[in-house]
């Protein structure tokens, strides 16, 4: 939308009280996505802001949602966010516009144009939109319709315009990335479009979104050929035990979750893993959290994301018996939460000492450091590599990737250093 609204003459900030009209892309996954896009559009109508609500919200309330916020001036539709340039126009002769398919069948590709802010290295691509599973927790199949995937041709047109453009790590998105090409191509091509990807100058390219039964022996093997595909692995597993995911409609044959990280880490021994886990899931008692637990001890995931069910109206769990009252759910979530800490404090000492390409992605002025990442951390959701640097000099500048020293840790983050090619060529000498 910013694209489309840049190259239609419209002047695009991503700060509100510079603009008239605010789009607000909205989120309507679970009830504090909601309530967290309801508060920032009446903040937004508070401030006499006009308004165009976009996304999930917009798709999942329609015309209600127009209705009882007065300010807005438009609805758009998870499939018609190609639409707001004529939205606008209509706006501007005073419609209010409805502009929300029924049942969203659109898909980007890479004639749409993008908007990229100075300074930013990091792109998402998406390469497939909606989903045709049915996990019972879940309202995604219907506020996104259908899987439509792009053509690889199209994925690699966009990737080789943003890599041109600058771009140092593309992350690839859909709401269910393992599952790529199976709607055009009669079968998942994750694969073949890793290894197209592989051509394409940009150094990292990062897989989100990656169901269990997707990572097959081909998918894995593309992660393990594919210079530029980190072995960064985003499993949301939801759970361990496998009454709960069979309740959750999720692969939950006895050990599969297991087997597949054994499998990942004997191809991979250097991989990172993601995760994110529902508790206090409608059925799940003492021995289904206790057995969660003993996973997350075991497996000692690097990230981890941990979620209290959210009841959606609409889907299949929100009518299940023994819904788990929510202090029981709370005190499962912070259970996990102080559990992974020491893990995820232990992973992060682990890379104390390890050499590691650094994308700069910001110079912080007031502690005179350099600010960005390792493969290690994905943006916005893991932590950050800093490094101090003597800010005078102009020669490292934000964009950069440099090989870094790591040198020390918190249970987030990472401290470093800028290593010379000789410190460099020594650290590989007795890594080797
Ligand atoms: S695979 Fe993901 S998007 Fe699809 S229904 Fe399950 S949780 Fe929702």
């Amino acid at each position: 939308m910013m694209g489309l609204l840049d190259q239609g003459g419209y002047r695009v900030s991503s700060n509100p009280s510079e603009a008239s009209l605010v789009v607000v892309n909205t989120c309507s996954f679970i009830q504090e996505a909601r309530e967290e896009s309801v508060r920032a559009l009446v903040d937004l109508a508070e401030k006499d802001k006009q308004i165009i609500i976009a996304g999930c919200l917009a798709q999942h309330f329609q015309e209600d949602l127009l209705n009882s916020i007065p300010e807005a001036k438009a609805i758009i539709g998870t499939g018609d966010y190609h639409h707001i340039l004529q939205v606008l126009q209509r706006i501007e002769k005073g419609e209010i516009v409805n502009k929300v398919s029924q049942i969203p069948t659109f898909v980007g590709d890479e004639n749409l144009p993008r908007y990229r802010k100075r300074g930013e290295f990091v792109s998402y691509l998406k390469v497939a939109e909606g989903c045709d599973y049915n996990c019972a927790f879940c309202i995604i199949p219907r506020l996104r319709g259908k899987q439509r995937s792009r053509s690889i041709e199209s994925i690699i047109s966009e990737a080789n315009q943003l890599a041109k453009k600058g771009v140092k790590e593309l992350i690839l998105i859909s709401q269910i990335t393992t599952n790529y090409g199976l709607d055009i191509y009669g079968k998942p091509c994750l694969d073949e479009l890793l290894r197209a990807l592989g051509n394409v100058d940009i150094p990292w390219i990062r897989v989100h979104y990656a169901y269990p039964t997707g990572l097959t022996s081909e998918v894995i093997q593309a992660f393990k050929d594919v210079h530029n595909i980190l072995p960064y692995f985003d499993l949301p597993l939801q759970h361990s035990h496998p009454d709960v995911l069979k309740a959750m409609n999720r692969p939950w044959q006895l050990d599969l979750n297991t087997d597949l990280l054994e499998r990942i880490r004997n191809q991979l021994p250097d991989s990172i893993f993601r995760t994110s886990l529902i508790v206090g899931f409608p059925g799940e008692t003492e021995m289904h959290f206790n057995h969660l637990v003993s996973f997350i001890e075991k497996q000692e995931f690097d990230h981890i994301g941990v979620f209290t069910f959210s009841s959606e109206e609409g889907t299949k769990a929100a009518n299940l018996p023994n819904q788990v009252p929510s202090s029981i759910a709370q005190a499962r979530k912070d259970k996990i939460i102080s559990i992974q800490q020491p893990i995820a404090e232990k992973k992060n000492q682990a890379w104390i000492g390890r050499t590691v390409d650094f994308l700069i992605e910001r110079i912080d002025q007031d502690t005179g450091e350099l600010v960005g990442r390792c493969s290690r951390f994905a943006p916005e959701v893991d932590g950050l590599v800093r490094i101090k640097y003597d800010l005078r000099s102009t020669k490292l500048i934000p964009g950069m990737m440099i090989p870094a020293l790591i040198t020390g840790s918190d249970l987030y983050d990472l401290t470093g250093k800028v290593i010379t090619t000789k410190e460099m060529v020594f650290s590989a000498r007795n890594n080797y």
